[in-house]
């Protein structure tokens, strides 16, 4: 799809239009990665983090935040629960904590896939960013994907509401490619609405999704955090992108349009704008994933990285047994397995046994 008509597609407001973008976005899903929901146990692992990210709550200057860090023993209890609830994948997401050193996190990584009752499950790492060799160690030490979302694709906003570390260059892209390189099933995506992005850019961010041939996109609206900069930023130009569930969701189905075989999660921050629809609303217009929380109750209330109701979707288990009965009342099934990205294994050959292609691509 040509720029301009990404454009125009995120400007339609008419309800019939976008109906029938909703109608394609859930056709080429359905065609190109199937009917199921794949489930990832979401772990928060730490939210200590040395960056000064304008629009995260966990930025390194907000003193009021309470950080903790889980201990190696608490990461592979939160695994065990993962694979209790019947999902395939734990994604381990933190801070940039550098004390979450290369060693140990690969240690987390060879236990989870060593363990008697862990060892099936596809391990995801969503870290900062951090250096080739770490990335490597960290796939031979056996894990399977990447998150890093480029977060936008205007260089200017993204220097503006991401600095770089002192003396050092903010390298997100190129990260991206030693992701890949390493073979790392590779996820990035961005926000919607961030003070400063224009429609356009919001179009240029789904020509780079194609670009860096990814095989999982992330996306959710922009929520402010009242203890960080981007707050108070400056009223909104005239071309700003709405941080809303309607653009939110426009940018899923075309996403899915543009990319038609990668796994999209209906994120959390879409569930946080709307409790209610945020999920389905996601489901049936291009995403197939969800991330249920399982991150210890006791922790969970201080990964304020936006605000949103961290205890009201209740414990691993509840939540599990709601997400579950919200997918089926939307004709959908869940999946079990690891649910790997349809992108990934054409790209690279590798069906695992048991697996059969989707969307009619055969390695
Ligand atoms: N430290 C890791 C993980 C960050 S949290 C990293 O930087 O990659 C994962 C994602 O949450 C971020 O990439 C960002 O897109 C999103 N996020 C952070 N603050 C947000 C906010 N205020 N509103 C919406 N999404 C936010």
């Amino acid at each position: 799809m040509k720029l301009d008509k990404l454009i125009a597609w995120l400007r339609e407001a008419d309800a019939a239009s976008l109906e029938t973008l909703w109608r394609e976005a859930d056709s080429a899903r359905d065609r190109h990665v199937g009917g199921q929901v794949h489930l990832r146990g979401l772990v928060e692992i730490s939210n200590h983090c040395r960056r000064s990210c304008a629009y995260c709550g966990l930025r390194h200057a907000n003193a009021k935040v309470r950080r903790y860090r889980m201990s190696p023993a608490e990461i592979l209890a939160a695994a065990k629960t993962a694979v209790g609830l019947g999902y395939g994948t734990v994604v381990l997401q933190a801070g940039e904590d550098e004390a979450l050193t290369a060693p140990l996190v690969a240690e987390v990584i060879r236990q989870i896939k060593s363990g008697a009752h862990t060892g099936n499950l596809a391990v995801t790492l969503s870290l900062g960013e951090r250096t080739e060799d770490e990335l490597a160690l960290w796939k031979d030490a056996g894990a399977d994907r990447y998150l890093l979302r480029f977060e936008t694709s205007n260089k200017t906003l993204f220097k503006r509401i991401h600095p770089p570390l002192p003396g050092r260059n903010c390298r997100r892209i190129d990260i991206l490619r030693v992701l890949r390189d390493l073979g790392y099933e590779t996820g990035s995506g961005i926000m919607v609405g961030i003070p400063g992005q224009t429609y356009e850019d919001l179009a240029r961010d789904l020509a780079t999704f194609v670009e860096l041939d990814l095989d999982m996109i992330g996306l959710g609206p922009y929520v402010p955090h009242a203890d960080t900069p981007l707050a108070n930023a400056a009223p909104a130009e005239k071309d700003q992108t709405p941080n809303d569930g309607l653009m939110a969701c426009k940018v899923v189905a075309l996403t899915r349009l543009v990319c038609p075989d990668t796994n999209i999660p209906a994120t959390t921050a879409l569930s946080a704008l709307d409790p209610i629809s945020g999920y389905e609303g996601a489901l049936t217009r291009g995403a197939n994933v969800v991330m249920p929380n399982l991150t210890p109750t006791r922790y969970r209330r201080f990964y304020d990285i936006y605000p949103m109701d961290r205890g009201g979707c209740g414990g691993p288990v509840t939540f599990n047994k709601k997400i579950r009965a919200r997918i089926a009342a939307i004709g959908r099934t869940t999946a079990t397995g690891r649910g790997d990205s349809p992108h990934y294994l054409n790209r690279t050959g590798v069906l695992r046994v048991g697996q059969r292609p989707v969307g009619g691509v055969v390695a």
